[in-house]
């Protein structure tokens, strides 16, 4: 069952401290760029060591080799795992330093209003 990372993520402080804030309704390619994470079908987190955009698909290289074609969806289920921070377990061979980890448990997704 996925959990959110907050899970994973060991705390320093018990209050949850939101660093980053990034607007929800953003291409999943904008998001993937940004946050150079990518969540696999069985929930892996994946660190991504290159993204190549032709136009409404993505190649996704990651840190352990592997290539997956995305495309670019705001309703995909990739874009919705990322940005509930869902995942069942990190990649051990991707070895996502824990930095990393920790700043994409305090990363928020929110809808952005228009002015
Ligand atoms: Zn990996």
């Amino acid at each position: 069952m996925a959990k959110t990372i907050d899970r994973i993520v060991k705390k320093e402080h018990e209050k949850d401290i939101v660093k980053k804030v990034y607007n929800k309704n953003q291409s999943l390619f904008a998001i993937l760029e940004k946050i150079k994470l990518y969540t696999s079908r069985t929930g892996v987190l994946h660190g991504v060591r290159k993204i190549e955009i032709h136009g409404q698909t993505a190649t996704i290289t990651t840190h352990c080799g592997q290539t997956i074609e995305v495309r670019d969806s705001k309703n995909s289920r990739v874009g919705r795992w990322l940005r509930n921070r869902w995942m069942v377990e990190p990649c051990a061979k991707c070895k996502i330093p824990g930095w990393k980890l920790e700043k994409y448990s305090t990363t928020r997704f929110v809808k952005k209003r228009s002015r």
